[in-house]
């Protein structure tokens, strides 16, 4: 069986202003507070936008509640000249565990190579935040057979500079471009095939610790009617959730995939 703590992490992309989130976080507390329910096996963590993040911190106790928060993207940069962008001293400050790291819309939309992915990962690891470090193909990719070695050139890019005891603390998702918000989720044994990759290959780089203990997620379209099939593949270690996290209800079935 997996020794890992399964990981589930709701990113809400730029969806809700402030109030509307802490009305979603308020129902998501009141769902992982059922005690028909053993949620604390489960690691739950919401990936609000940063203006958010204020607000749920303030008025609801992720603590106690055992949900954390994390930031979608952060900054290169430590401080100073950077007109509109978020540092991750900021996000620590904030209560942020984690950070979304290369999330593809980025990568398309932003332009965001892996040597700014690796960027932004160093960064939130330097405030003791960890990263969650997103890679995944896009159709053409998956169509010509080579999203294995595709998502492995992402990884190999996106984690260089860290040290296997770093690595083994790290998240990484797998997220095939062509799955998300598409509603065409991948089969649990496409998700697995490439998690399995990705796992095998830090083995390779990084030896047994490292690979034993990072935590390889799942994303795109997963919902709680598809995600036991996901969490079943032994290296599935959790989901990175888009629209179904919008959903306090859809959300909680997730986190109770068991
Ligand atoms: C995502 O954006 O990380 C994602 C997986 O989105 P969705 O669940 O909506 O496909």
């Amino acid at each position: 069986g997996k020794t890992r703590t399964p990981l589930m992490a709701g990113n809400w992309k730029m969806n809700l202003n402030h109030q509307e989130a802490i009305v979603l976080v308020q129902k998501l507390a009141v769902t992982l507070s059922d005690k028909r329910h053993d949620y604390g096996r489960v690691e739950v963590v919401v990936l609000p936008p940063f203006t958010d993040l204020r607000s749920v911190q303030t008025l609801v106790d992720g603590d106690r509640l055992q949900l954390k928060y994390g930031a979608q993207d952060v900054s290169l940069h430590d401080s100073g000249a950077y007109t509109g962008e978020i540092s991750a001293a900021m996000l620590a400050k904030l209560g942020c565990a984690y950070v979304v790291v290369g999330h593809s819309e980025r990568r398309e939309y932003h332009a965001e190579t892996d040597e700014v992915v690796n960027g932004k990962a160093h960064q939130a690891h330097k405030a003791d935040m960890t990263p969650i470090v997103c890679v995944g193909e896009g159709l053409s990719v998956r169509q010509a057979g080579e999203h294995v070695p595709h998502c492995l050139a992402q990884v190999d890019g996106s984690l260089a500079g860290f040290s296997a005891e770093q690595v083994a603390d790290l998240v990484i998702a797998y997220e095939p471009v062509w799955a998300i918000g598409t509603g065409e989720v991948a089969t649990p044994e496409d998700a697995q095939e490439v998690c399995a990759a990705i796992r095998e290959r830090i083995r390779e780089v990084h030896g047994d610790a490292a690979a034993d203990g990072v935590r390889v997620l799942y994303g795109g379209s997963v919902k709680a009617a598809n995600v036991a099939g996901i969490m079943a593949q032994p290296d599935v270690d959790g989901c990175l959730v888009g629209g179904a996290s919008l959903q306090a209800d859809e959300f909680g079935g997730i986190c109770r995939f068991y």
